[in-house]
């Protein structure tokens, strides 16, 4: 795709739309380019530099191309992106190369629903796309030949809107191709990528964009080609759209239209990677082809399993995807010509019965067919193995083929500029090289306490300016009334101690613990010498009512002035209003009914940026929790009475927060300087940082799901 002014560039500056359309910019010095170059227009598109340069007055560039301090910047910017092309001296120094080093030309081919890699391109729901996107931005780092294969919905998840009295309304707008910074995928004779999905008795033509993120690529798959029927046109429209019919059907485009994708590019995998269920009928392309080629069942299988990698992401039921056989017959009825009897071994690969009868389930055919499954915490782990029992009815719960390698955060996305900048003069810009060393991190005790404050201090002060100039859009945009501009932040106040809440609103995540409570929680809030706020962000699931229900149950008391304005919903959170959170806020807030958190990821890029985590022993903090780095909520009450351990730990957190946070925030030194609280947010960086890094997760899949695939000998059917 050539962007339309690309000839209206400045000669010095003609490479500003190759660096826009390569997302690798978020996490470089491109971000610093884009950021100088316009700074309104920057914030006014959301840090969208496709748009910018759309938009950007021809006097702007001129400007730039003749200013000596920006280009100083955008050659660095260049150079750094260079350094990521496969033909670079760079390429030859990363982990990948050095460490690992693989012969082939082989990738490692992961499959995901969702990704979320910018805000520009909102092809994300929640948590399990930003673990994807962290995942690919870390590949790139590392050096791993990779390539992520998704969906390109062009209405993508959706934008939040609250109405006036708390419910949540959804809005679908439409993407504008030439503002996201993708580019349809070429063939190697430079045609346009184009593949045939068979889906029910027809085929549906599935079109591949691509994004650049450094050395990797993304595919992503997209049905809106006018040679398709309208209502398969509509197929990836969207994320998470539709009913059970929809849902299957998108996921046979992924699962059989990725696996063609791939091939059509000339990219052979040696590893696929499947995140979640949705993509596993990967599977099935898979043994399609080997049926094909002469492959017998069995030999087919055991090659699919040597290659399959498998991540599974909840201990919640209905997250894991299962169709009535009858629909998964119907959809995939011209697949089953060719296979003969292996159809019916193939279903057999996902039948199970997770207690409402037997189904095709999407994690169990993912289950039979890995030889590396794994889970995203150590606790997760020990959940999915007795969870999955009727799988391997014979083995002992510690046999069960399940491992846990612990999710991480991709760092340089995720920490703070401001702190940034504290690390380079305090560790050296090497901590950009070793961020998964934790004893580098001890330096992080020699930074002097005045100075870590004032960076806190700032960070906060961004997070209230974010907030408070979108309360001001609501209010002019939709006449919103006083009280609902108080509702979304106006009155908070820049000094006092914050507590964020950000996730989606979903009912075990319990998002109204913390007004268990009312006046007991007035009262903490209220102190007039050590104020607290709270800001709430996050969305519910379209389908979810009780998530909605809780939803509208914090926006009244955002509204209700028993809370002093102080208790704030920040709408349409993503990963734009994400980064502000995880940086902004003193405290992190997670309180989950344990054990339905597999892992949880925003406390990690909370803690990392120096605001502690306060949460329930579930998933990553049920490792992550040393005693001195954050706070760990502990009613100490378990069992089927929810009510009771609701209670338990709501009187937990509330204990917490008056006996031992709120009185550590507000403890200052003779000079305003909370020194026993900047030794927890010090001890929450130095420990969290490495541990909970994606450098550190995804050398975890690099030696014990990759590598070996990669080192066994290669079949002659891939
Ligand atoms: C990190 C992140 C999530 C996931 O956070 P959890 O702690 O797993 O809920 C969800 N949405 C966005 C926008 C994020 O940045």
């Amino acid at each position: 795709m050539t962007p339309p002014d690309l000839s209206e560039l400045p000669e010095r500056l003609s490479r500003l739309h190759e660096l826009a359309l390569d997302l690798s910019w978020t996490w470089s010095p491109g971000r610093e380019v884009f950021r100088r170059l316009d700074y309104q227009l920057w914030k006014r598109t959301h840090h969208n530099p496709v748009l910018m340069l759309r938009q950007m007055a021809s006097a702007v560039l001129e400007r730039a191309a003749n200013d000596a301090a920006f280009l100083a910047v955008y050659d660095r910017a260049l150079l750094a992106m260079d350094a990521t092309r496969v033909t670079a001296v760079g390429h030859a120094r990363t982990f990948w190369h050095s460490q690992v080093k693989t012969a082939t030309d082989e990738v490692v081919a992961y499959f995901s629903a969702e990704f979320a890699l910018h805000q520009s391109l909102p092809i994300y729901a929640d948590g399990l796309g930003v673990l994807a996107g962290d995942h690919c931005k870390e590949a790139s780092d590392l050096g791993i030949p990779f390539v992520g294969v998704g969906f390109m919905y062009p209405q993508g998840y959706f934008r939040q809107r609250v109405s006036p009295d708390g419910w949540q309304q959804e809005v679908y707008e439409h993407l504008n191709w030439e503002d996201a910074p993708i580019q349809k995928a070429q063939t190697r004779d430079r045609k346009p990528c184009v593949v045939a999905v068979p889906l029910g008795t027809r085929t549906v033509l599935v079109q591949v964009w691509q994004v650049r993120l450094g050395r990797v690529r993304l595919l992503l798959l997209d049905t809106n080609l006018e040679a398709n029927q309208p209502w398969d046109r509509e197929l990836t429209a969207r994320l998470y759209g539709g009913g059970q019919d929809t849902r299957l059907q998108q996921e046979i485009v992924l699962g059989l239209g990725g696996v063609l994708a791939l091939r059509a590019l000339g990219l052979s995998p040696a590893v696929w990677h499947l995140n979640e269920g949705h993509a596993a009928f990967v599977v099935l392309q898979r043994l399609r082809d080997m049926h094909a080629s002469g492959t017998s069942w069995e030999e087919a299988l055991v090659e699919v399993r040597r290659t399959t990698v498998f991540t599974t992401h909840t201990p919640v039921p209905a997250g894991h995807d299962a169709f009535p056989f009858h629909l998964v017959e119907q959809q995939l009825a011209s697949c089953w010509g060719s296979m003969g009897a292996e159809r019916d071994d193939f279903l057999a690969l996902g039948t199970y019965d997770n207690g409402a009868g037997s189904q095709f389930n999407m994690t169990a055919l993912a289950m039979r067919s890995a030889g590396a499954i794994n889970a995203v915490s150590q606790l997760h782990g020990v959940v999915t193995r007795e969870m999955f029992e009727p799988l391997w009815p014979d083995l002992a719960v510690d046999d069960r083929p399940v491992g846990a390698i612990t999710n991480g955060v991709h760092v340089p996305t995720w920490i703070g500029r401001d702190l940034g900048e504290l690390f380079d003069r305090h560790l050296g810009a090497q901590w950009k090289d070793r961020y998964d060393d934790p004893a580098f991190w001890a330096g992080v005790l020699d930074i002097p306490d005045g100075e870590l404050w004032a960076v806190r201090q700032t960070m906060r002060e961004h997070l209230f300016r974010f907030v408070r100039e979108r309360a001001r859009v609501r209010f002019t945009e939709e006449d919103a009334g006083a009280a609902r501009v108080v509702a979304g932040g106006a009155m908070l106040d820049p000094h006092a101690l914050t507590i964020g809440f950000a996730r989606r609103f979903t009912g075990y995540k319990r998002p109204d613990l913390i007004f268990r409570d009312p006046d007991r929680l007035a009262t903490l809030i209220n102190n007039p010498r050590r104020p607290v706020q709270l800001v709430f962000a996050g969305k519910a699931h379209p389908a979810d009512e009780a998530g909605k229900h809780h939803l509208q149950n914090i926006y009244r008391h955002a509204l209700d002035p028993r809370f002093g304005g102080r208790v704030t919903f920040v709408d349409d959170y993503d990963l734009l209003v994400a980064h502000f959170l995880v940086q902004g806020c003193d405290v992190w807030l997670n309180n989950p009914r344990k054990p339905l958190e597999a892992s949880g990821t925003s406390g990690m890029k909370a803690a990392m940026n120096g605001v502690p985590h306060l949460s329930i022993g579930d998933g990553w903090w049920a490792e992550g929790y040393t005693g001195d780095n954050g706070w760990l909520i502990d009613g100490g009450v378990t069992g089927d009475d929810l009510a009771a351990v609701d209670a338990a730990d709501a009187d937990a957190l509330y204990r917490l927060l008056e006996d031992e946070i709120v009185p550590k925030f507000y403890d200052r030194s003779a000079r305003g300087v909370p020194e026993r609280w900047l030794s927890v947010v010090k001890q929450s960086i130095l420990t969290v940082t490495p541990r909970f890094s994606t450098r550190r997760m995804v050398k975890d899949y690099i030696e014990r799901a990759y590598a070996p695939a990669f080192r066994r000998p290669i079949g002659s059917n891939r």
